[in-house]
């Protein structure tokens, strides 16, 4: 086992769970109403190893919707369908030190990375851009049931909806790369801009975000099925954004304290890899002045106070 004392490690999970209970800063998202109307109460905690081990605590069963956590996961489809160097033709890799819907570019007229949401709507643009949208989606949301093993994968078309109707700031980001000539010829940016709205309103429970990061943390192979999702460079190259870029603008931070690859979305969904060892999944909707989750960040911190999870502890 990838976990020798799986039980030791439940016990550590379940002790942190409870403590997280106390904890009640921060603010539901409230920029739609079906994210502001979530209960903030809400708390949900799940872990898969590389080797099929689970445990969940909590409300592990109710599902999300992932927001920005479709991120890395189109960014690996990306890096699949066209290969590093055409997709970075598009969208950079470096942290932008700015706000992840900030109206700004890089020095090549770029999105700076594809977990912020300008490099996310790029990505869009490069899933399967010759396919009618009804297949371009079916084959994300065909990826995620796929990451997922069998977990619980669904799309909220209210928060769709919702998302497409308040999304000055995502067009304002479309039209300013395009009006910059980021996008791949003949992308059309209302399809593109409403993908990546659906994208951001597929939903999962925590329990089948802990699988999905556990494929992750496996190399692309889905632990429970043995379906290889991506590559291992692929993962590789997306673990290698979530720890500089998955945590809005705590990244930095969050790489020095916890070390580990991450990505959170406004829903309060925080998904962290501890690669070869496993997936874990923390939801609890109130977010702090950045957006990630209050609870998912502190869940982290007390991680590798029991645990030497850190990439870089040494052993
Ligand atoms: N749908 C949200 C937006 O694009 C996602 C934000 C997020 O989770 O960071 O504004």
């Amino acid at each position: 086992f990838v976990i020798p004392d799986f039980a030791a490690l439940k016990a550590e999970v379940a002790a942190s769970y409870e403590g997280l209970k106390g904890v009640d800063a921060g603010h539901v998202a409230d920029y739609i109403p079906q994210l502001g109307r979530v209960d903030p109460e809400k708390l949900g905690v799940a872990l898969c190893t590389t080797d099929g081990q689970r445990y969940a605590l909590g409300d592990a069963d109710v599902m999300f919707c992932v927001q920005s956590i479709c991120k890395p996961i189109n960014y690996c489809l990306t890096l699949e369908e066209h290969g590093t160097e055409i997709v970075h033709r598009h969208v950079g890799r470096e942290p932008s030190g700015r706000g992840f819907n900030e109206l700004t570019l890089n020095g090549d007229g770029l999105p700076h990375n594809p977990m912020i949401n300008s490099g996310a709507i790029m990505c869009c643009s490069l899933v399967r851009p010759a396919w009618e949208m009804a297949d371009r989606f079916d084959h994300v949301a065909e990826t995620w049931r796929r990451l997922a093993g069998g977990g619980a994968v669904g799309f909220n078309n209210a928060v769709y909806l919702s998302e497409r109707r308040t999304a000055d700031r995502n067009f304002a980001l479309g039209y300013f790369m395009r009006e910059h000539r980021s996008f791949p010829d003949n992308t059309d940016l209302t399809e593109t801009l409403e993908f990546y709205f659906q994208c951001c309103s597929i939903e999962v429970d925590a329990r089948s975000l802990s699988i999905v990061a556990a494929s992750l943390a496996n190399g692309g192979v889905n632990p429970l099925t043995g379906d290889r999702v991506f590559s291992a460079d692929t993962v590789r190259k997306c673990l290698s954004l979530m720890s500089s870029c998955g945590m809005y603008d705590y990244s930095g931070e969050f790489a020095f304290t916890i070390g580990l690859p991450a990505k959170s979305g406004v829903s309060g969904g925080l998904m962290i890899v501890v690669p070869g060892v496993m997936g874990i999944c923390v939801w609890s909707p109130r977010l702090d002045a950045v957006g990630n989750s209050v609870r998912g960040v502190a869940f982290c911190k007390d991680l590798v106070n029991r645990f030497n999870f850190h990439v870089y502890d040494s052993f």
